[in-house]
């Protein structure tokens, strides 16, 4: 090979952390090329992950407020019915422009894409087994591994995709199940649930922990789990899985046990979903053979700059520790591709948002009060119900509430978390404050439009240092 053949970036995965890499490298003027086998870009988030679930959440939300909410609203309509073939292909076109829409942008680029399974010959060498059925080799200055995460099984349950279903299998049933059994109460869990229960599923979710997202923080938490049980969603935490009987053609059926131990009880369904987490993915890259090192749990150890323990060797989004979110890979990508050529990059994960896209959202950026008051620090809580919020009472949407916590001495902001319909939204304001050390009286005194969802946020913020008005 001649060196105008050798790349100054090989990316290997094309998810939102590989994709986003090759870009912003081919950006700064490097040669990049990016590999992805699954035949489409855009990885997990775009193909089976955050965009048919937004798409999912989005739709059966529409039916669930005109069959339920819209009469309130003086809209009447008769015989409100799910056509689900139509749902899946609203969804299924969403997500094939968007992927078709990262190949125009690496077009656009000019990033090479190689369509096949790559895995290491040297820290400077893929061989691309392409999905055509050839095989070629890409060489490369600098290799960023950027292939992502996959469904994590639990043992003794084997997933088929059509009755016992991983959240890829929960984006496409075919019907609508009577009933539901989610295993796991982490946001996938609780966002699928939340799709099937609307479309009038019966959901059950088991969870071996005492609570569903055990990050959330506690208040919020509590409020999150009473919102899902008044949409019937049903929980059944600190339980355990012992069983699954799929024998029976026409349901499959669990045994549960108290996670502690104790009595069994029988739970059927048509469906069950495994939702117990993610694990990050790295087989058939051959890592061993350049000596690439992974921890305890397959996870690739990074420095600050992204860099494996192999030089030239790079690594970021879900395969790495941290947040396994797409936006985090998305900086992840930014800011590798920004250090390979030359500059510096940044990213905070203490300071990444997380969103639960439910109705209400939950949304939070920052610390849990539970951490705050773990790390010693003092402290003051601000908090404002979006009952107290005008434009949430004008739209009759006005579940929830915005909880700032500040430091007690500088009023620094620590945390913010948001219940409330558009949280995915309004967290954005506690994000940026959050990141450039602001004060709750920034947020304060900053003028907020009238009436919006966001002077929910203003009137808490408020409410840590002082009173609010509007409650
Ligand atoms: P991935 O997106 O997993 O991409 C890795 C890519 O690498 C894959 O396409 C894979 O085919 C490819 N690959 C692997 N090995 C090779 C190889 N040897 N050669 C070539 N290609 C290879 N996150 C959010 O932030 N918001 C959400 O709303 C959200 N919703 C989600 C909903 C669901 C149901 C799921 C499952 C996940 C959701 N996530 C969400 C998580 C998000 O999808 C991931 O955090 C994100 O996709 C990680 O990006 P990544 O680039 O690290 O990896």
């Amino acid at each position: 090979a001649s060196e105008s053949d050798v790349n100054d970036v090989v990316v290997i995965g094309g998810g939102p952390g590989g994709y986003v890499a090759a870009i912003k490298a081919a950006q700064l003027g490097l040669k990049t090329t990016c590999i992805e086998k699954r035949g489409a870009l855009g990885g997990t988030c775009l193909n089976v992950g955050c965009i048919p679930s937004k798409a999912l959440l989005h739709s059966s939300h529409m039916y669930h407020e005109a069959k339920t909410r819209f009469a309130n609203h003086g809209v009447k309509c008769d015989n409100v019915e799910v056509d689900l073939a139509a749902m899946m292909a609203q969804k299924d076109k969403a997500v094939f422009n968007l992927t078709k829409g990262v190949e125009v942008l690496f077009k656009k680029n000019k990033v090479i894409y190689v369509k096949g399974a790559g895995k290491f010959l040297s820290p400077s060498e893929i061989s691309v087994d392409t999905i055509d059925g050839d095989n070629t080799l890409v060489k490369g200055k600098n290799i960023i591994i950027a292939t992502g995460s996959d469904v994590k099984g639990l043992p003794g349950i084997t997933i088929d995709e059509k009755r016992i279903v991983s959240s890829t299998g929960a984006l496409a049933l075919t019907q609508i199940p009577k009933k539901l059994i989610v295993i796991g109460a982490g946001y996938i869990g609780l966002e699928m649930g939340s799709v099937w229960a609307r479309l009038g599923s019966e959901v059950t979710v088991v969870e071996f922990a005492p609570d569903i997202v055990p990050t959330m923080d506690g208040e919020i938490r509590r409020q999150f789990q009473r919102s899902l049980e008044k949409q019937k969603m049903k929980f059944m935490l600190k339980t355990k899985v012992v069983a699954v009987d799929t024998s029976s053609s026409d349901v499959v059926k669990l045994t549960l046990e108290p996670s502690a131990g104790g009595d069994q009880t029988v739970l059927e369904a048509d469906v069950v979903l495994v939702s117990a987490g993610r694990t990050p993915y790295t087989s058939g890259l051959d890592l061993d053979k350049i000596g690439v090192e992974t921890d305890k749990i397959g996870r690739i150890p990074v420095d600050r700059r992204f860099s494996t323990n192999v030089e030239g060797v790079y690594a970021i989004g879900d395969v790495i520790p941290g947040p396994m979110l797409a936006h985090r890979a998305e900086d992840d990508g930014i800011a590798v591709a920004e250090f390979i050529a030359g500059k510096e990059g940044h990213v905070d994960y203490d300071k990444v948002p997380g969103v639960v896209y439910t109705h209400p959202e939950v949304a939070s950026v920052g610390k849990t009060e539970e951490q705050v008051k773990a790390s010693g620090v003092a402290y003051r809580v601000g908090k404002f119900p979006m009952l107290g919020n005008s434009r949430a009472k004008s739209i009759d949407d006005a579940e929830g509430l915005v909880k700032v916590i500040a430091e007690k001495e500088t009023d620094k902001i620590l945390g913010v978390h948001i219940m409330a319909s558009n949280a995915g939204e309004l967290i954005h304001e506690a994000a940026l404050a959050i990141t450039y050390d602001a004060s709750s009286e920034d947020i304060a005194r900053t003028c907020h439009a009238h009436p919006t969802l966001s002077e929910a946020l203003k009137e808490a913020a408020m409410a840590t240092y002082d009173k609010p008005i509007n409650i």
